[in-house]
């Protein structure tokens, strides 16, 4: 049986690998290199844009509690994030050409996958289909789909952190250590600032200049990914209480806690490129030069990359899709549509392992429509079913949204001390049972 998937991203390599592991002949199709987006740097598959992290793997942590939850659905894109893994504490940070090409290697060695280098321009089509396009979805196919599927369209900002080479860091202002001191090896380099360097610091933020949003931009910023300009322009110590906290990082040379830090993350394996944390700007170019180089750290900083913002796109999905991601029956049917599922950012799933997740469920359940005639969805209690619950729930200003502990179902009164393990505990026995009945899960 024939399905075409849109878009190579990560909601789509995922979707077109458990496709073809349960026997689907998978036409995927993915426009870069020949049409690129504002973000991607090249043609590969599965491309992280910004942060090179997948976020936290404690089952007490939400993203933590989500990845285990695709381990345990056999996943393909987290085994490769796994094998493309670089030292970050406790967090699944991976060096990004070594994921893409893992990637790569599965979806080229997946017969039954025919991979097009060509953008598709319509939902118009005879296959059954996922849209995984992505938050920067070609102009053409974004408007064919607001076109048909009617409502505003939709955008918020993301904005992508400065990279930064390793060399060119001066140690003697800086330091290794993880947060808290978690895990086995110091991966993070921390650049503290004393209260006068911050203050300048913030001051220069706030009033510096950032690239003017265009017209149909002016919406607003997404909160989860807040440009620094912006917090700084909130308030004197929101950047010391967000990214720029001093907390489980030692004491100084006075015998004090740091006045604010900046941490910087590995980008790689080899630890030649560090990330400025959380530091996310739409400042010019320039600008971000000026400033960074504020941090006695990073005065002689050289910056592989420096921060951008981008235009993203989504749907309306409380209005379009069902909870399994497919569109409403009288979607497909008033514009002639082929059975036709999203997944991905595209949908308001925010985050990297979102997108995966996505991807996973809406082959999951393209797959038991076409092969059994019926959905199969998963436990209530799984993170998943709750982050899409919440996706296609009535919602007048619906906006982007990152799995997380408030969307799962709480059933008893638990205590805040207790409550992250308890309902880690009630989605893992609950996706275990649902996975142990449906033996064997290859459908
Ligand atoms: P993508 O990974 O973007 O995949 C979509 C694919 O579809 C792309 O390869 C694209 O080229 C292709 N495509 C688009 N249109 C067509 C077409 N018409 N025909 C064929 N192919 C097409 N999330 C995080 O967790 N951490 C971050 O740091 C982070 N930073 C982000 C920075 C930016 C600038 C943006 C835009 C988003 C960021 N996100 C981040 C959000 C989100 O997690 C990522 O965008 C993620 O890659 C989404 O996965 P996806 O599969 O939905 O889309």
């Amino acid at each position: 049986m024939q399905v075409r998937v849109i878009g190579g991203g990560l909601a789509g390599c995922e979707a077109a690998l458990q496709l073809a592991s349960r026997g689907f002949e998978v036409e995927l199709y993915e426009m870069r290199p020949n049409r690129m987006t504002p973000a991607h740097r090249d043609g590969s598959l599965a491309q992280l844009v910004c942060s090179n992290s997948l976020k936290g793997m404690e089952p007490t942590s939400a993203h933590g509690l989500l990845k285990r939850e695709l381990r345990m659905l056999g996943s393909f894109l987290l085994q490769s994030a796994d094998e493309a893994r670089v030292p970050a504490g406790e967090s699944l940070t991976v060096n990004r050409e070594i994921f893409s090409r893992s990637v790569e290697k599965a979806i080229a060695s997946a017969e039954r996958i025919h991979l097009h280098r060509e953008e598709v321009t319509s939902l118009d089509g005879d296959l059954p289909t996922i849209v995984a396009a992505g938050p920067l979805a070609s102009d053409a196919l974004a408007d064919d789909i607001f076109a048909k599927l009617g409502g505003e369209r939709l955008h918020f900002f993301d904005a992508i952190a400065p990279v930064i080479e390793t060399d060119s860091i001066d140690m003697d202002h800086a330091f290794y250590m993880n947060r808290w001191e978690k895990g086995d090896s110091a991966d993070f380099i921390n650049c503290p600032l004393d209260k006068e360097t911050y203050d300048e610091f913030v001051c220069r933020l706030r009033e510096a200049e950032s690239v003017e949003p265009r017209p149909f931009e002016k919406k607003e910023l997404f909160e989860g990914c807040l440009p620094v300009e912006e917090m700084a322009r909130r308030g004197e110590n929101t950047l010391r209480f967000g990214p720029m906290r001093p907390v489980g990082l030692g004491l100084g040379n006075n015998g004090h806690k740091w006045y604010a830090v900046i941490q910087l993350r590995a980008e790689n394996k080899e630890k030649t490129l560090f990330n400025m944390v959380g530091f996310q700007t739409r400042l010019h170019y320039g600008t971000q030069k000026e400033i960074f180089t504020l941090v006695p750290a990073l005065k002689n900083a050289r910056f592989a990359r420096l921060g951008a913002m981008h235009r993203n796109t989504f749907i309306e999905s409380p209005k379009l899709l069902d909870e399994t991601l497919r569109l409403k029956s009288e979607v497909e049917t008033a514009h002639h549509l082929p059975p036709t599922w999203f997944a991905g950012q595209i949908t308001g799933a925010e985050g990297y392992t979102e997108a995966i997740a996505t991807g996973w469920y809406a082959a999951w359940n393209l797959a038991n429509t076409l092969l059994h005639g019926k959905t199969d969805e998963l436990p209530p209690e799984s993170c998943i079913r709750s982050l899409l619950h919440q996706l296609v729930s009535p919602n007048e200003d619906f906006q982007p949204m990152n799995f997380n502990f408030g969307l799962l179902p709480h059933k008893q009164d638990y205590k805040k001390k207790e409550k992250k393990k308890l309902l880690a505990e009630q989605e893992e026995l609950a996706v275990r049972e649902w996975i142990a009945s449906r033996r064997p899960f290859a459908t």
